[in-house]
């Protein structure tokens, strides 16, 4: 059974559907189901995000596929969860990450270190063939940086300290940090599910 995956980053796919591997259902990405459907994000929170872009895909098909999308951020909790689900928007559009960091530390400038925790969060939508569907999240948690430390990841990796490992997920080996991530225990969540369904 394939699921096609609401995304254009053709790396989620493929780690996807590694994942996958061994539960009968194969990951393909919206192109190479052949679509490209431009979608607005304009839920509250990640569920309703990842859901409006897994219904939009499944809208384009004929019904056969499951269909599955995410939606991720950062939860900074003395921010009461800015920048959430606008962390790619954080600071504008075209900001670069070094700038969003600066604006962060700006805003917690009075927040003691301990105080600057946080959390990533990932939220995945399923979309059955019948368009019913579910969603699971997972979260990592930890605390904020000032100094970026890593080379690994994207986005706020290098900021993102977890006590636990005593380094940032960007300083973490990719599989470490699938091992651990926001990404990782939804995806997990998600192949459990469907295998119940199976
Ligand atoms: P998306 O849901 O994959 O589009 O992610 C939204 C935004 O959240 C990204 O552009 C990053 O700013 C942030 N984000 C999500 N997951 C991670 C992560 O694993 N590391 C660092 N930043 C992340």
């Amino acid at each position: 059974m394939r699921i096609i995956i609401a995304t254009s980053n053709e790396d989620k796919v493929r780690e996807i559907d590694e994942i996958l591997e061994g539960t009968g259902y194969n990951a393909v990405s919206m192109k190479q189901a052949g679509f490209c459907p431009e979608i607005i994000e304009d839920g509250k929170t990640f569920e309703e995000n990842a859901l409006i872009k897994a219904k939009a895909v499944h809208a384009l098909t004929d019904g056969n596929d499951y269909v599955m999308a995410d939606d991720s951020g950062l939860c900074i909790d003395p921010l009461d969860g800015a920048p959430g689900i606008y962390s790619a928007r954080f600071c504008g559009e075209n900001s670069t990450y070094p700038e969003k960091f600066a604006k962060i530390f700006s805003m917690l400038k009075d927040v003691p270190e301990e105080k600057r925790t946080a959390r990533f969060v990932c939220a995945i939508a399923v979309v059955r063939p019948d368009g019913t569907s579910f969603t699971v999240r997972g979260e990592v948690e930890g605390v904020l940086h000032e100094k970026p430390a890593g080379e690994n990841g994207f986005g706020y990796d290098p900021i993102f300290f977890v006590p636990e490992f005593g380094m940032t997920t960007a300083q973490m080996p990719p599989e470490q940090k699938n091992s651990i991530s926001h990404r990782g225990r939804a995806l997990r969540k998600m192949v459990e599910q469907l295998s119940k369904e199976k």
